[in-house]
């Protein structure tokens, strides 16, 4: 391990089960932590579902490699990102078993970043091999947890949170997703999956929590689309940038 990679912070963002918001949060948080000057770059470590090429609007590029080592592919928002979204074609199945996913990760992780100084890793649901490779060889130095306010999610993420217990990688704050829901045509506000789970579930285990992010449409549009709110000036931006001014990192 040279120097510079020891100089550069990964910080893993995590969930206990997929489809809670995990990809959306992490490429919204580098964005915005690019927009504050950071120099940070994104790998979509979710080997088997890749998903920060469509979200980053960078798909069909494909990463150079150059001294045995792949450079990452920038996008238009000053984040450079490696994902196996860019290795393989979009929508083929990857069917590896564990150790090829541990190496391909490696690939991604151990890349020419150059002077990126904090590594958004947005980590594969669950508590498999993938985030046991991650969180064995290249020690984060934190991770962000992600959950719906919904029990089973929650129940999940602090299972997720414990692996990370494990590994010596703290927990630096836990973020709710899809809480609160504005009605489109009449602006009522309801709350399909519950709300505040996740901040009362931050006070019980004594960790931080870092905010919340309303389930709204334009999210869902902006991540399909390749223009993730917090790069616009939506106000849907905004909880992304207090998440991004809170994580103290
Ligand atoms: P994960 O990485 O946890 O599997 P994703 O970030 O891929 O989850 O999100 C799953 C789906 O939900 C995507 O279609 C995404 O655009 C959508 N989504 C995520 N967060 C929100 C939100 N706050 N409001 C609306 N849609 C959302």
């Amino acid at each position: 391990m040279t120097a510079e990679r020891t100089a550069r912070k990964l910080i893993a963002v995590g969930s206990g089960k997929g489809g809670v918001g995990k990809s959306t949060l992490t490429a919204n948080l580098a964005i915005a932590l690019a927009r504050v000057g950071r120099k940070v770059g994104l790998v979509d470590a979710d080997i088997y579902g890749p998903s920060q090429p469509m979200i980053l609007g960078n798909q069909g590029q494909k990463p150079v490699a150059r001294e045995e080592k792949l450079e990452p592919v920038p996008s238009k928002y000053g984040v450079p990102v490696l994902s196996m979204g860019h290795l393989v074609e979009p929508g083929r199945a990857i069917a590896w078993r564990g150790p090829m996913a541990g190496g391909a990760l490696t690939q991604l992780v151990d890349a020419h970043w150059g002077d990126t100084e904090l590594l958004l890793v947005d980590l594969p649901p669950g508590t498999g091999d993938v985030q046991l490779t991650m969180l064995q060889k290249f020690k984060p130095a934190g991770a962000v947890l992600v959950s719906t306010p919904q029990d089973l999610a929650l129940i999940d993420a602090a299972r997720a949170g414990q692996l990370f217990d494990q590994a010596g990688v703290p927990v630096v704050g836990l973020v709710e997703n899809m809480a609160g829901y504005a009605c489109p045509h009449c602006g009522e506000v309801s709350d399909p999956f519950g709300k505040g789970g996740v901040e009362e579930a931050a006070g019980r285990l004594e960790l931080p929590f870092l905010g919340r992010i309303p389930l709204d449409l334009a999210i869902r549009e902006g991540g399909d689309s390749g223009t993730p709110p917090a790069a616009t000036d939506d106000p849907l931006a905004q909880p992304f940038h207090d998440i991004a001014a809170k994580l103290d990192v």
